[in-house]
């Protein structure tokens, strides 16, 4: 990944707005784009864009929408900006937080009303850290449908995409204004494209394992559960230009994989009022705080493995989910009808296990915090038949990336814009600060979808006001 000198007539082909890597981030630009009057040219290093939206539940956080309102949920954006912050400890850039959070309704409703997206609202479940529910999601549940629809939104619009892509260099010269780039085809052969503004939407660094090692230490044994193409060259090629890059040691955690098995289990198995223990059949910690930073309690348990414990009730809720219902599918969800024949089936001892069900409904009738400081407050108790998953923790995506202002334009490390260089989604920093800690659900998809339509307006209002 390197920033080049153009060579003199370098460029055959041109186009005013190029953007790499089409996830949610750069099709959202991509439409934002072409809407806003701008040609616009869509790179991808797969055969068929997926990225890591293709693996996520496709859930996006959006407060005041319409959909919102239609089922009687009070939200706003000023609620969920407090949320966002914090959930990050105060730690992320204010203003771009107040930016996702005023700018994440009108994304979701311009994707439902013009484009025809059928999002309804997650309305049976908390998620951890919302004060409202908020969670706009196609009927599947699914990331897969999100970008096959967005792909076909793009398509619609007649948006150009190349796939097997790979951009491996950029051009700029000593003045820092991006001139063009270099991809690399499946043959090997190179080809060259210029362009007037450059949207960078290639993710961030969770499939380079020397960048997980160096920023995220704690996670390097981790299996990574993201894209395996998102290897961080957005960061690289943003420092070789002089941008700043903030919050490196920012990422989104998952401690409920199905293992061995390596589907997602929704946390809603947890919040619903269902809990974790470990091999000995203990439980660990306060499951409430979030699934992000639980991916690193997890792996720390012997073996790097823990259990959701839950019952059918609550397994309704999940099957919802396009995942839940493969794991049910490949045989990860064990049942059995008492709590002495669940212990048995996973091999954890019966009085350990017994003792960590009653902790948690004493907890749940006293209506008081347990010793890990949780509360259970509104959840149902447990009942037979009984459920259980065995899972890991993993990492399915970097939150540090490039600085960014309102514009989604890249700064350097004065704060100024660079020339023509934007960053959305998982290329720019989040909105989660430098903590597992600070990502809250749905952190991934708001700042994918909601800065991807920025970069993509403010890339097209730059080349065209330039003509
Ligand atoms: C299992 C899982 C579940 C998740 N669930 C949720 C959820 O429910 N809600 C939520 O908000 N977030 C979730 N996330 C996070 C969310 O998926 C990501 O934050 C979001 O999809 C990022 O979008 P993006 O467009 O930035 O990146 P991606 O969707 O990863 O797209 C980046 C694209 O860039 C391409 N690319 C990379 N490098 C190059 C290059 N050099 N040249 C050309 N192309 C390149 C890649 O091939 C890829 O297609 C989840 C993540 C995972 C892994």
């Amino acid at each position: 990944m390197s920033v080049k000198v153009p060579p003199a007539g370098a460029f055959a082909a041109a186009a005013p707005v190029v953007i790499i890597g089409a996830g949610a981030a750069g099709l959202c630009a991509a439409l934002a784009a072409r809407e806003a009057g701008a040609d616009v040219v869509v790179l991808e290093r797969d055969a068929v864009p997926r990225g890591s939206t293709a693996l996520s539940a496709g859930l996006i956080p959006a407060a005041g929408t319409r959909l919102q309102k239609t089922i009687g949920i009070d939200d706003d954006a000023k609620l969920f900006a407090a949320d966002l912050k914090r959930k990050a400890h105060d730690e992320a850039d204010p203003v771009i937080v107040d930016l996702v959070a005023r700018e994440a309704g009108p994304t979701v409703e311009w994707l439902a009303d013009r484009y025809g997206f059928p999002f309804s609202v997650v309305h049976d479940f908390d998620y951890p850290g919302h004060s409202a529910r908020r969670m706009h999601g196609l009927p599947g549940r699914s990331g897969a449908d999100l970008i096959d629809r967005l792909r076909q939104a793009a398509e619609e619009a007649e948006i150009p995409l190349i796939v097997d892509a790979t951009v491996t260099s950029l051009y700029a010269g000593a003045e820092r204004i991006v001139r063009g780039v270099e991809m690399t085809r499946p043959d090997g052969s190179l080809d060259r494209l210029g362009c007037e503004a450059l949207v960078l939407a290639c993710n961030g660094y969770g499939g380079a394992p020397d960048l997980v090692a160096r920023f995220i230490p704690d996670l390097r044994s981790a299996i990574y559960f993201g894209h395996p193409g998102n290897r961080g060259d957005a960061v690289l090629w943003g420092e070789a230009l002089g941008a700043k890059v903030l919050h490196m040691s920012g990422y989104q955690g998952h401690g409920s994989v199905a293992h061995p098995h390596g589907i997602l289990i929704t946390w809603a198995v947890i919040m619903e009022g269902g809990f974790q223990v470990n091999s000995a059949g203990r439980r660990f910690s306060d499951e409430s705080l979030g699934y992000s930073e639980q991916a690193s309690v997890v792996l720390a348990q012997p073996g790097a493995i823990a259990f959701d414990i839950f019952d059918a009730r609550i397994a309704a809720i999940a099957r919802q989910f396009e995942d839940f219902r493969q794991a049910e599918a490949s045989g990860a969800v064990i049942d059995a009808p008492t709590v002495g024949g669940l212990a048995e089936r996973l091999k954890v001892p019966v009085e350990a296990l017994a003792q960590s069900l009653a902790d948690v409904e004493d907890a749940k009738r006293a209506g008081a915090r347990d010793r890990f400081g949780r509360t259970f407050v509104g959840a149902a108790p447990l009942s037979p038949p009984f459920k259980a998953v065995k899972v890991t923790g993993a990492l399915f995506h970097t939150q540090g990336g490039i600085a960014i202002n309102e514009e989604a334009r890249a700064l350097n490390a004065q704060g100024q814009p660079l020339p023509n260089l934007f960053a959305a989604g998982g290329a720019a920093a989040g909105v989660s600060g430098p903590r597992a800690s600070g990502y809250l659900s749905g952190n991934g998809l708001l700042t994918a979808t909601v800065l991807g339509r920025i970069a993509g307006r403010s890339a097209a209002r730059l080349v065209v006001k330039s003509r």
